[in-house]
């Protein structure tokens, strides 16, 4: 079993011979650039700097999947906002809002995407197409955020429903029709960093304008789809497992045992090991400690809660797959 087979498995809840252990977030970290040669900013827009760079997550960290890219802009900027490229540790965020969203004529050819699908394919080349592809790709609700503005965006779901609706239907379509055209380049997966948690918005909110979007985005989607959803998310799990994604990824406040039986078998689990505190702060001996309790829970996929932060050490990456092997001899 490669490494592509044992995740498709995992994803879709078959018998794997191991628990694969990899990122579906994040993997760009300060020791892979200085390792690589490839920094961020440049790596967030060029598809060579972005390959060498997520390479350095699978050959050096051990990590069983290669993840580009390294922020959720690509959309954003293609629409109209304003993106602050970061630096070698920040990652690009989004500092101006368009008045309405821009739709490009060619997706393909608008913005960072073509270099994103140039990154896809180099990766699926590299690797034989034994190692999983994994791309995250911003969902239908952060692209709407970015739109609006995060507060516009959550004031308007009270006040200005039926504009959110729209809002949000229009940035459907271009994640659903993005995320399509990286699965074609190649990609094994896509992740989508769902932002509507019941931080941000209320139940009612969530029941009738996010659910819907979610489902919508999973069902036109051909390919794996991964909804990875930060903060309290218990109370939402079992609605984004009715979705119809294929696995959802959790953070640690998200309890493994808890989440697996409201879930049910209608996804995978994938997470969740801390990677603000453990994996950011902690000692290897740390990261094992909670990666075998992730695996002892059952998560079907071992992977960091969130994004791994840039100043996280390689040798804290490397714990996540010796835990794997020590609890799987
Ligand atoms: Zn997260």
């Amino acid at each position: 079993m490669n490494l592509k087979e044992r995740f498709k498995n995992a994803l879709h809840q078959r018998d794997v011979d191991k628990v694969p252990a990899l990122s579906v977030t994040q993997t760009g970290t300060v020791e892979f650039m200085e390792a690589t040669g490839s920094w961020w900013p440049d790596a967030h827009y060029d598809a060579k700097k972005m390959v060498d760079l997520a390479m350095a997550g699978h050959e050096i960290g051990g990590l069983e999947a290669v993840r580009i890219p390294y922020c959720l802009t690509v959309l954003a900027e293609v629409v109209g906002c304003g993106v602050r490229e970061g630096s070698e540790d920040t990652q690009p965020s989004v500092d101006t809002h368009p008045e309405e969203m821009g739709i490009p004529d060619s997706l393909e050819e608008a913005g960072r995407v073509p270099e994103i699908l140039k990154a896809t394919e180099m990766a699926k080349e590299i690797t034989d197409g034994e190692v999983p592809i994994i791309v995250g790709i911003e969902a239908p609700d952060e692209l709407a955020a970015h739109v609006m503005g995060s507060s516009n965006y959550i004031k308007g779901l009270i006040t200005n429903p039926e504009h959110i609706e729209q809002t949000l239907e229009q940035a459907n379509k271009l994640s659903i029709e993005y995320a399509q055209l990286v699965l074609d380049s190649g990609a094994d997966a896509v992740c989508v960093p769902g932002y509507s948690t019941l931080d941000i918005v209320d139940p009612n909110s969530f029941q009738n304008l996010i659910k819907p979007t979610y489902k919508e985005f999973a069902n036109q989607v051909e390919g794996d789809v991964i909804m990875h959803m930060c903060g309290h998310i218990t109370q939402i799990i079992d609605d984004l497992a009715d979705c119809g994604f294929q696995g959802i990824s959790v953070e640690e406040l998200t309890d493994i045992q808890e989440a697996k039986k409201i879930i049910d078998g209608r996804a995978s689990l994938i997470g969740n090991i801390s990677t603000s505190q453990t994996m950011l702060d902690g000692t290897p001996q740390q990261v094992k400690k909670e990666a075998k309790k992730c695996l002892q829970d059952g998560v079907d996929i071992l992977a960091p809660g969130c994004g791994i932060a840039p100043r996280t050490p390689t040798k804290n990456i490397k714990a996540l797959i010796q835990a794997r092997n020590e609890h799987q001899k």
